[in-house]
């Protein structure tokens, strides 16, 4: 599905990701951690095309497309879902109408009719239950007033509307209480299929306890410099990240 080769990547001239490898196929969940400033959000965010963010080298292949030079809404519309670390709000646009706008244009992109209205409310009411969301929550504006709880939430209700191919998420763990990040795993969970996969983007351990992953890798410097299974995220909770400096010394 998704094919990373020696990527490298620069914002305002300074080199961030420096050689990134990596093989996401349908199915699989691969969890990234990595200290603080080693690169994951601008991975996502590479991943995602967002504009500042100038691909220096290497390439992305994902479903056998080049994504170098493709626009951010293509991209969306090809089956890629950003779960952003800080959601935005947007006053005046309900969370719905959001939905409804994004849904048709991915329709659209593909050719295909807007959804009808009755289809679009059975899957709002279907995803709304999946994340213990209440209809004033998918009414009002988009994440306007929404606790840091919600707005997570929010995300993978966005994510289960949207049914992505390959969704990222960069640490929606962050800031969750304990049954908010129930929530969210059991989201996830839900929603993992055959024919989807996720990149999970976390700084701990704990959200892995919920979604297992089938790969989790450490980024540093730039780099993916170690992959393993979930038993690799016990033994980072333990070991912190700085003994990678000396495993990993080629790539500083
Ligand atoms: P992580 O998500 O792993 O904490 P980031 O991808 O956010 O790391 O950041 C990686 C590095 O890129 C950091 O050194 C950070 O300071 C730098 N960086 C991120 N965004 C910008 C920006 N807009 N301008 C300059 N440097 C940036
Ligand atoms: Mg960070
Ligand atoms: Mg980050």
């Amino acid at each position: 599905m998704l094919t990373i080769n020696n990527l490298h990547a620069s914002i305002d001239g300074k080199e961030i990701l420096r050689g990134l490898n990596l093989q996401v196929n349908p199915g699989e969940v691969h969890a990234i951690m990595g200290p603080n400033g080693s690169g994951k959000s601008t991975t996502a965010s590479v991943l995602a095309g967002k504009p500042e963010y100038e691909i220096t080298g290497g390439e992305i292949i994902f479903q056998g497309e080049n994504l170098n030079g493709m626009a951010p809404e293509n991209r969306a519309a090809e089956g890629i879902f950003l779960a952003f670390q800080y959601p935005v709000e947007i006053k005046g646009v309900s969370n719905i109408n959001f939905l409804k706008t994004a849904v048709n244009e991915i329709r659209a992109y593909h050719g295909l009719e807007p959804m009808p209205a009755k289809e679009f409310l059975n899957r709002i009411k279907e995803k709304q239950e999946l994340v213990q969301f209440s209809n004033d929550l998918a009414k009002r504006s988009l994440n306007e007033g929404f606790s840091g709880g919600e707005k997570k939430r929010n995300e993978i209700f966005q994510l289960a509307m949207l049914e992505p191919k390959l969704a990222i998420l960069d640490e929606t763990d962050s800031g969750l209480d304990i049954d908010a990040l129930r929530i969210v795993a059991h989201g996830v969970n839900s929603l993992r299929s055959k024919d989807n996969a996720f990149i999970i983007i976390t700084h701990y351990q704990r959200l892995l306890e919920y979604i297992e992953p089938d790969f989790v890798h450490v980024l540093y410097n730039g780099r993916i410099v170690k992959s393993g299974t979930k038993e690799l995220a016990l033994e980072l909770e333990e070991k912190g990240y700085d003994w990678l400096k000396s495993e990993s010394r080629d790539y500083i």
